[in-house]
């Protein structure tokens, strides 16, 4: 069983001893949480890869505590563009794809020639990468391919097998989501993923953004259409089709939803309705939580309300639930 326990000086202690013994732990982000290894240590990145079931070629992101431990140690090179980036969205959900150094393992990469970066701004991360001293690998902390965790209780849920991982319980991410990745050896500057620091705030820091190949298979590794799903069957719907599925008693679903007066009651009373906040920041911040809550409910389908807005957080959030509805790979050999 994994070990929840509680921030104090003398768990971040314990996680940062753990780290230093070539050992995983798990731990909170502003995003989601993560499972981290010292980013030095080749044998326990492969043991975050094993531990998910991640595949090989798909890299980490490296958590450093601020953009001059990045230049140091985990950058190959970095731009002026970069610095000016980190100054601006660092500590922060911002991830940027620079040229890697080559003293990092071949596995945190995945063999190519860049990496992943980012600073996070939780207290909790920064505790414990101040105290270990040096970057940490870390992934989203789920099982690869389910939704990523959001509270300790989901990273404990998708790891109930191993013994003794300790997760520090930071309680529920405040932001919700992945980070945005930015590629910056392209010019200009490639999305390759949607994240909360929306694409308006980087076209405000570049002019130009290159977003043509996000969301494709071949747009990166993790950037696979179906990706962050729950295992029931998962649709996105309007306001009509979630009426009409719960109105149909030959059905049970579970209606993810943001019209409040869509709960009030549904034809098989197996189906159930989950209300959403209407807040961006809050709807995101609760995403994963209740696509989890609507998993466990075994229904036959989850259909999630079409939210009304694309602008700013809300295409973010439209990507995951996207990615959430993508058909299985095993069900369709097109998965875009
Ligand atoms: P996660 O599983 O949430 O840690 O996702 C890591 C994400 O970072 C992947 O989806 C990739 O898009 C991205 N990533 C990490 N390293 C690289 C890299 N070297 N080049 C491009 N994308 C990367
Ligand atoms: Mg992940």
């Amino acid at each position: 069983m994994p070990r929840l326990a509680p921030v104090t000086d003398e768990s971040i202690r314990e996680a940062a001893t753990i780290l230093r013994s070539h050992r995983v732990v798990a731990f909170p982000t502003e995003t989601v949480y993560g499972l981290g290894a010292d980013a030095f240590s080749a044998a326990a990145v492969s043991r975050i890869f094993a531990m998910k079931g991640r595949p090989a070629d798909n890299p980490i992101i490296v958590h450093v505590i601020d953009a001059l431990q990045a230049k140091q140690r985990v950058a190959g090179s970095w731009s002026e563009r970069c610095d000016l980036l980190a100054a601006r969205f660092w500590p922060g959900p911002l991830t940027l794809v620079v040229p890697r150094s080559a003293h990092l393992p071949e596995v945190v990469v995945a063999g190519r020639d860049t990496v992943a970066i980012r600073s996070p701004r939780h207290p909790v991360a920064r505790r414990l990468l101040v105290e270990v001293g040096r970057p940490i690998a870390a992934p989203s902390a789920n099982r690869s391919g389910h939704v990523s965790p959001t509270t300790a209780a989901h990273v404990a849920a998708d790891f109930d097998d191993v013994a003794d991982l300790l997760i520090l319980d930071g309680g529920p991410c405040e932001i919700g989501i992945e980070s945005t990745v930015l590629d910056m050896t392209a010019d200009p500057p490639r999305l390759l993923r949607h994240g909360s620091i929306t694409t308006d705030m980087l076209r405000d820091e570049f002019g130009r953004l290159d977003e043509t190949r996000l969301i494709r298979q071949d747009a990166g590794p993790g950037t696979a259409a179906r990706h962050y799903a729950p295992r029931t069957r998962t649709a996105l719907g309007t306001t009509r089709d979630v009426l009409d599925a719960l109105n149909n008693s030959s059905i049970v679903c579970v209606a993810v939803v943001t019209s409040a007066n869509l709960a009030r009651g549904a034809a098989n009373p197996r189906s159930s309705v989950i209300v959403m906040p209407d807040d961006p920041q809050r709807y995101a911040a609760r995403l994963y939580g209740a696509l989890r809550e609507a998993d466990a409910r075994g229904a036959d389908v989850i259909l999630i309300e079409s939210p009304r807005s694309r602008d700013g957080l809300w295409a973010s959030i439209r990507d995951r639930i996207e990615r959430a509805c993508a058909p299985r790979l095993d069900e369709t050999e097109d998965g875009t």
